[in-house]
């Protein structure tokens, strides 16, 4: 079976909405084994909405369409599409009482707008919004199949796993699986040449490379009959590719380096505080995005100021005086100065040029040192994370990753 998405909207076309529902039907198709040939976006527009639905058609056996289901005169995709088959328009009772609720639940009267959502092509399986006036439905006519869902992302990803997924599913014989593995601290082409071989000889599975910042991901994607066969697939390559890429390795699908480093953490029960100067507490709030870390984060603090490092994490005036804030003793002297004042297990601390301006010959922006205390021991990196804007944030972000990554790596020694 082949498709097409069509994401209608003027406010997509204008660039103020992104249009992640295709992206979300696309990954849902592709493992449910249907291929997904044509993303189109159009705006409310009757007329070019006809023409896309005509063009589909000529091209696909199925159609999916998000948005434009709404009260209002301006949402018309239904009453193209029912145009389009030669059907008529039917008023679905329950739909009506359905959309009635939803207002009354709300203490609120339905506006006489609304009973236009309740009207939908004979013939069609309406599916109900539980989290909005507009149902979705399906229609199948001769050989081409139409679903309309909602626009609002909250509304039509939980229509599309209650109804839709398994609608399709009487269509597909085999299904699509993914794993996807990352990588930090070697980027992608350095990463694919270790592991070229596997890929080329590979089919299915399948393995994609991407990058990503610091890094890369591997994906891997099998087709098989069901998810048991699909995983029993990828595994024996999963475990070839780790083999040569080894401690590169972070973690698995949705995985970010601070979950990793957070769950490390806790179940090897080390506490940690962090002492940041260029990074400016991005080091200690990636740490806090992960819940549950209450229990090994003791403290973090910014000291930017030579005052500060000095005041609040005890590094010595001649350090900063002989070495400068940007130097390795400062980094570890804040690293180890912040696991003493907190009393952990580690400490973190970063000091850098962030720039864009500020920068020398010796100490240019990008040069950032970091600082890694653990259990009595200080170590340091250097590192040059410049980029051709000297764009700051992305200064102090790349540093963050990199910290967090050491860490990581220290942390499974
Ligand atoms: P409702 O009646 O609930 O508003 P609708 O089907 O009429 O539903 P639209 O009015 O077309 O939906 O879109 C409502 C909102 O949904 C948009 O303002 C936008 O925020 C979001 N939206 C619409 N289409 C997309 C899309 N393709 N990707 C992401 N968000 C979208």
């Amino acid at each position: 079976m082949k498709a097409e998405i069509i994401a209608i909207g003027t406010e997509l076309l204008l660039g103020d909405t992104l249009n992640t529902n295709s992206q979300y039907i696309s990954e849902k198709l592709a493992e449910l084994g249907i291929d997904v040939y044509y993303h189109t976006i159009v705006g409310d527009n009757p007329k070019r909405l006809k023409e896309c639905l005509k063009s589909a058609f000529e091209r696909v056996d199925l159609v999916i369409t998000t948005g434009g289901l709404g009260p209002t005169q301006d949402d018309l995709s239904k009453e193209i599409a029912t145009a389009y088959f030669q059907k008529k328009m039917e008023l679905d009772y329950d739909s009506l009482k359905f959309i009635q609720n939803f207002y009354k639940r709300g203490n609120r009267v339905m506006p006489k707008s609304n009973e236009k959502q309740a009207y939908f092509p004979e013939g069609s399986l309406i599916m109900k919004n539980n989290n909005g006036t507009a149902p979705g439905y399906i229609l199948e006519n001769d050989n081409r199949i139409i679903i309309q869902l909602p626009g609002p992302p909250k509304e039509m990803k939980p229509m599309f796993e209650e109804n839709v997924i398994h609608y399709l599913n009487k269509f597909n014989n085999y299904i699509i699986k993914s794993k996807t593995i990352k990588i930090l601290g070697i980027g992608e082409s350095s990463s694919e040449e270790l592991v070229e071989d596997i890929i080329r000889k590979q089919s299915n599975p399948s393995i994609g490379t991407y990058g990503i910042p610091g890094g890369c991901k591997f994906r891997i994607t099998a087709k098989a009959k069901n998810v048991t066969e699909a995983l029993s697939i990828i595994e024996p390559v999963e475990y070839e590719l780790r083999e040569r890429l080894k401690e590169n390795v972070y973690g698995v699908d949705d995985e970010s380096i601070e979950e990793v480093v957070a769950k490390l953490l806790i179940e090897k029960n080390l506490t940690i505080s962090t002492a940041e100067s260029c990074t400016g507490g991005m080091v200690s709030s990636k740490l806090i995005n992960y819940p549950g870390i209450s229990k090994v984060f003791m403290q973090g603090i910014t000291t930017y100021s030579n005052k500060s490092k000095m005041k609040m994490l005890n590094v010595k005036k001649e350090t900063l005086e002989k070495f400068g804030a940007v130097s390795k003793e400062t980094a570890a002297e804040m690293a180890e100065g912040i696991a003493k004042v907190a009393g952990t297990n580690i400490g973190l601390s970063t000091t850098g040029i962030a720039g864009p301006d500020g920068g020398t010959k010796e100490k240019p922006v990008g040069l950032v040192y970091l600082g890694l205390y653990l259990d009595g021991k200080v170590k340091t990196k250097k590192i040059n994370v410049a980029n051709i804007s000297n764009n700051r944030n992305s200064i102090r972000s790349r540093s963050t990753l990199i910290l967090l990554d050491w860490l990581r790596r220290e942390l499974i020694i």
